[in-house]
């Protein structure tokens, strides 16, 4: 009974203090015990996954100060097949390939966990994109060894795959198939490239705004006083693109 009351007692200072850890991980536990991963891949070593897991516990506190919220801990899934997502309130899953290749996009899956409330595809994958490339140890998708405005740039200068506006790149993050990768690229280059701009240049780094007026509204009009056509001619300007 006491030792109940104890525990729950312990809780609620941990709650307080702001420093609840995982109890009773499966897996792998960072230094910070933020993070468990948990490896469902034999060929996977002991020492890459707990490289993971300090990897993505020091992602996690850079982006809880970033946007100001915390979901508290958070599991690593790593399996051998499929494609790097997450599962709210607090998973993210890591396919080894991308472990093997060193383009482990944590930073990306823990900023979904956290910006949950999302007003369209463009805005929550541009924003994911964005933080990966600021806080994430590791390159990957989509922009890899390039920043992501030299990937747009890229993209939208040879674009074999018509992601041309905003419309085409919320059309792509929607319904695009497994097969179309370079589709998928094209439109995840873009929304990185515009919420870069948009959060670095037009609201002055302002993430606190660009959450609040912005991400969870998708009202151009009213956030930024401008409509999405004519923040589509400046975006492409200030990329290099013709506008
Ligand atoms: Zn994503």
């Amino acid at each position: 009974m006491y030792l109940v009351k104890f525990s729950l007692l312990a809780t609620i200072a941990a709650l307080a203090t702001g420093c609840v850890t995982q109890q009773g991980c499966p897996g792998v536990q960072s230094t910070d015990r933020m993070i468990c991963a948990v490896n469902h891949d034999p060929d996977i070593s002991l020492r890459q996954i707990e490289s993971l897991a300090d990897q993505a516990a020091r992602e996690r506190t850079a982006l809880v100060h970033f946007f100001g919220n915390d979901i508290g801990p958070v599991t690593v899934s790593v399996r051998d097949k499929g494609n790097a997502f997450h599962k709210p309130p607090s998973t993210i899953h890591i396919p080894s390939r991308l472990i093997r290749k060193s383009h482990a996009i944590t930073a990306h899956e823990i900023t979904h966990l956290l910006t949950q409330g999302w007003a369209s595809r463009v805005l929550k994958e541009g924003l994911a994109v964005y933080a990966q490339q600021r806080f994430g140890e590791q390159q990957g998708w989509p922009n890899y060894r390039h920043t992501v405005h030299a990937a747009a740039r890229r993209w939208m200068s040879d674009n074999p795959v018509a992601i041309r506006t905003l419309g085409d790149a919320e059309t792509a993050l929607r319904n695009a198939q497994p097969g179309e990768t370079a589709r998928k690229l094209a439109a995840y280059s873009f929304a990185g490239s515009w919420v870069m701009w948009i959060l670095d240049v037009k609201l002055n780094g302002d993430v606190t705004r660009f959450m609040s007026q912005l991400y969870r509204s998708g009202d151009y009009e009213s956030a930024l006083k401008q409509t999405g056509k004519s923040l589509e001619r400046e975006w492409r300007a200030f990329i290099g693109l013709k506008t």
